[in-house]
């Protein structure tokens, strides 16, 4: 492959590189975990301070107006419209990506009141499988949901789906379903779609009006780096706004909040997606790792984490050969999104060493090691150390030691 010293040359050329300025970065860690918690921005820290001191300290209630709070849940969906290919008034950041999936299937479902059928990927993250089932059930019209897997999806397509509920960017595999064609074939057949872009957005090039999705969500922590538990954001294509209803009205999603009305009447546009008041500091600390994003170009930003990607893969085949890795994602780097997944018989135990040696990924089991490309903070060099770090580790057999085997909760 390449010397440590051509990945250093490799950063000196790349036009992202001063980017890794903007954020936090602990010493000695290498952190391909992007893909599940996004790093400190430094701006984020600053803002957050300044919003806990002195706009929540000295403004009180006052800042719900004079400091935009009232406004951020609009406001970052206008800006994260821009990076998506959505326009400012169909997208809106609040609550969870769960909850915004509930809200998001239910409008869709309301919209095709005579068909039954819920499509979607079986293998897919198992919350939005729990959430579209605890939906179902509790809607108790006979609801059912065809689960396939990636190839099957297309043919799964008949006159009785409703909704195609799938996540864009697979969160162990990363293999990337064709958004624009299966949206396209849905509507054909007379059913709409709900598109996860959790694995997507701040990752790989998105343009939801250009492929004529109807509703989105995705949460803003990963790629987009807004913080843990930042909230998350939906999309609604304009032409539903009329007729769009969900379940979870609340005073947020009134025309009138500040009425106080007895009854529920909707608001226009994507505020009837709310539900009630957010978490507004998270949502400033989510403005700052946003606005990142939105400052660079999303296809440079592909180009680098496909280039970062390829060069651990291509080294960890050089050096690792015998090693008992086998790829878990698309081999062509133009059908994964922003990680890879390696599998390995002793996965846990490996990434466990890895990351007390300072190399950041994650474990998805049963034998899964997932390490994500961020283009906006990570160096080629980083690649190069990372895979030297695994070799060590392998060729020593250091993740056999007993401290290793212990399963954490949170892999
Ligand atoms: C990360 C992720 C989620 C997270 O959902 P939360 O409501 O934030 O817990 C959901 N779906 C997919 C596909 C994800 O990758």
């Amino acid at each position: 492959m390449i010397t440590r010293q051509q990945a250093a040359d490799l950063d000196r050329d790349d036009p992202l590189a001063p980017l890794r300025d903007a954020f936090a970065l602990p010493e000695g860690v290498i952190y391909l975990n992007g893909n599940s918690l996004g790093p400190l921005p430094r701006a984020a820290a600053e803002r957050v301070a300044q919003a806990a001191t002195q706009e929540w300290g000295q403004g009180l209630i006052r800042s719900w107006n004079s400091a935009g709070w009232y406004e951020a849940p609009r406001r970052l969906g206008a800006q994260l419209a821009g990076l998506l290919g959505a326009e400012p008034d169909e997208m809106v950041v609040t609550d969870a990506t769960g909850l915004n999936l509930f809200k998001a299937v239910a409008a869709a479902l309301a919209l095709r009141p005579d068909r039954r059928t819920i499509l979607m990927e079986g293998s897919n993250f198992p919350t939005n499988n729990y959430i579209v089932q605890g939906l179902a059930g509790w809607l108790d019209r006979g609801y059912q949901i065809r689960f396939v897997e990636k190839g099957e999806i297309a043919a799964a397509i008949t006159p009785d789906v409703a909704v195609l509920a799938l996540t864009h960017v697979h969160y162990k595999t990363a293999h990337i379903l064709d958004m624009q064609g299966l949206t396209a074939a849905a509507h054909a057949m007379g059913a709409l779609t709900v598109w996860d872009l959790c694995h997507s957005a701040g990752a790989i090039p998105v343009d939801l009006n250009r492929a004529e999705a109807d509703f989105a969500v995705g949460c803003t922590y990963k790629y987009l780096n807004g913080g843990p538990g930042s909230p998350a954001f939906l999309f609604a294509a304009r032409r539903h706004h009329a007729a769009m209803a969900q379940p979870l009205s609340g005073w947020w999603s009134h025309a009138a909040p500040f009425a106080f009305d007895r009854d529920f009447r909707p608001a226009d546009g994507i505020a009837r997606m709310m539900t009630g008041t957010q978490p507004i500091l998270s949502l400033l600390a989510a403005e700052a790792g946003i606005a990142l994003a939105c400052a660079t170009d999303p296809h440079q930003a592909r180009a680098k984490s496909q280039a970062l990607g390829a060069l651990f893969l291509g080294l960890v085949e050089e050096r690792c050969p015998d090693h008992g890795f086998t790829l878990g994602s698309p081999t062509d780097a133009g059908e994964r999104g922003g990680h890879v997944a390696l599998q390995h018989p002793q996965g846990y135990p490996v990434m466990k060493a890895l990351i007390e040696a300072g190399v950041i990924g994650d474990f998805r089991a049963p034998d899964t090691l997932r390490f994500g490309f961020s283009p906006l903070y990570l160096r080629y060099v980083d690649i190069w150390d990372a895979v030297e770090i695994l070799t060590t580790i392998l060729q020593t057999g250091r993740w056999r030691e007993a401290r290793f085997q212990q399963v954490e909760a949170v892999t």
